[in-house]
Order: structure tokens, then sequence, then C-alpha cells
């Protein structure tokens, strides 16, 4: 069983020619409403992905919280422990993906920043301690991060961490870290770097390796992903596709990347898996609607 902990967000999503600038308003071509949050995105993926998923989270009191729960119930993750938090609302993203599908995203955290230690009370780290292995991001609270990894890792869970969106990470953390999966802007910052080549980015994954991880996966959109695993460093090519929404991309990496890793896939090859749930995904658009199933994966449309 894999535990995911990590944001529950409803993407509002708007498609326009192009992103706005400050005090401009322009016209949508199309909005719709999307479950989203990269927690939530990663254990969708888990479970499109042939994975046991149990997924801790909390939303508000409110009808994005309840929708939100019960389409997760309907993939069959397990929502047990899906909580609800009576005076935050549940998170929100707002989201603008232009022509060429890039976009650009504010989130309003809402009920995912009172996601803390507190809440994880022993019913629910009885149940981690059923996983393998716990993937987190970072749209929650630090705290909440630390204690869990700290606690997964005294329990020989492994822990996976896509250290998304980008922000400082304490030096703590990385010590509890079997994997981590940034992409090149988080891995440039965990580094004081600048990662914008594979020359860069492989110097950037030593960098983070000799800070106590095993191992080192940094995406590198439309180039793939470096794989640094006990100092041996291999690339793995993107699937070629055609981009249109590369919403979510990172989050079907991870989602996909662990349920292979977890099926006790070697890492170049799990990686390999990822790459490609990760190409289906930026073929289409929306964050959860786009996370293809384990069959479309594996079926050969993209080679
Ligand atoms: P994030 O979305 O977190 O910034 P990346 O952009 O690095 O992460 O994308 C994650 C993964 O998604 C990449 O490693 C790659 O496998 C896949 N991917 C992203 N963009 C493309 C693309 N244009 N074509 C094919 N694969 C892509």
């Amino acid at each position: 069983k894999i535990a995911v902990v990590g944001s529950t967000n409803m993407d509002m999503v708007v498609n326009a020619e192009r992103i706005p600038v400050p005090g401009e308003t322009i016209l949508a071509s199309n909005f719709f409403m999307n479950p989203g949050g990269k927690g939530a995105n990663q254990a969708v993926a888990v479970a499109r992905m042939g994975g046991d998923a149990l997924f801790v989270s909390k939303v508000g009191n409110d009808v994005f919280g309840r929708q939100s729960s019960q389409l997760f119930n309907e993939e069959g993750i397990d929502t047990r422990f899906m909580l609800s938090d009576e005076v935050l609302p549940s998170g929100v993203a707002l989201i603008t993906v232009d022509q060429k599908g890039e976009n650009s995203i504010v989130v309003s955290q809402g009920a995912n920043n009172s996601l803390l230690p507190a809440d994880f009370t022993s019913e629910v780290l009885n149940e981690l301690e059923q996983c393998n292995m716990l993937l987190m991001q970072f749209e929650i609270p630090m705290e909440t991060i630390l204690f869990i990894a700290k606690y997964a890792a005294s329990r020989n869970i492994k822990v996976v961490v896509n250290p998304a969106p980008v922000q400082d990470i304490p030096a703590e953390l990385l010590q509890y870290v079997h994997i981590i999966t940034p992409n090149e802007t988080e891995a440039g910052l965990l580094t004081g770097t600048k990662v914008r080549s594979l020359a860069s980015a492989q110097q950037a994954a030593k960098m983070i390796m000799e800070k106590g991880v095993p191992i080192v996966i940094i995406t590198l959109g439309a180039q793939g992903a470096l794989v640094c695993e006990n100092g041996r460093m291999s690339v793995v090519p993107a699937a070629p596709v055609t981009a249109i929404d590369t919403t979510a991309a990172g989050d079907v990496f991870n989602g996909a990347l662990v349920v292979a890793l977890s099926n006790g896939m070697p890492i170049p090859e799990a990686t390999k898996f990822a790459c490609r749930a990760a190409a289906l995904s930026v073929t289409k658009e929306g964050a959860q609607s786009s996370i293809p199933y384990y069959n479309e994966v594996i079926a050969g449309f993209i080679k």
C-alpha cells in the first residue's frame, strides 16, 4: 500500500490565448472545474496506475471538499483519513492555460494549511504503518511533512518527496528522504545553482546526493528525467508527444514512479514508466482529468 499525504484543491481552469500581464483583463475561450492539488493528483495517479492508495489530506466543510472526497472514493482511494476543517475553506487553485500549454497558477491553500501533526492520531499512524512507501509534496505545512517523514523513516517506510511547489527545504528533512524528485527550478533552489542544461542538472543531482539523499531524480520537462542512484547517473528521455497542457505532469510522474517502485521495478525502468505516464498527461487538459490509466501507459500509444 502507498500512502500519499498532501493537499487537495479545486482547480478552476481558464483557457486563454496568453497569460495576462498585471492590470490586464482578457477573455477566456473556456472554463472548467477539476479537482486538483498536488497531493490529490498524485493519489489519483497512484490509483489509476493500479496502486493501492491511502490519502491523508484536509478539506473545508464545503461543497468542494465533499465533492473531492467522493471522487477520490470512486477512484478506489482509501479516503477514511480525508479530514475536514470546520473553519477554513477547501483549497482552490486559479489556473490560466495559454495556447502553448504553459500555465500560471494562484493557489489559496485554505484547509491544507491546517493539516498538522496533531491530526495524525494513532489510528492514522497505524494505517500509515501498513504502507511500504510514502509520497509527499510541499502544499501542506512543513512541520507536518517533517513529522511524518521522520515517523515513516523510523518505521522503514520509504519516503519519496516531490519538493513542489518550489520552497526552501529544511536540512533535517533530507535525512529521512529515500528519493527526491525536484524539477529544474526546485533542483536549482535546493543547490543554489541554476539548472538549465543537462550538465547543470547532473551537477545539482550530485550536490543533492551529497546532502544525504540516496536517490535523486530531476525531471527535465520535455527532456525527460535525470536519474542519480548511489552516484550512478542516467538520462531517461521524455516520450515524444505534442504538449497541450503540462498541468500535473510532475504529479503523474511521481504517482507512476512510486507504483512502479512498489511493484519492484528498478529505478531506471520505473523512471521510464513514469516519463511515459507523464507524457500522456501533457496531451490532455487539466489536472486529474489528464491523469492516464495503467493500461493506456502500457498500451504503446507512445514509444
Ligand atoms: P513539473 O510539471 O513538476 O514542472 P516537469 O515539467 O519536469 O515537471 O515534467 C515532469 C515530467 O513530465 C518530465 O520528466 C517528462 O517525463 C514529462 N513531460 C513534461 N513535459 C513534457 C513534454 N512536453 N513532452 C513529453 N513529456 C513531458
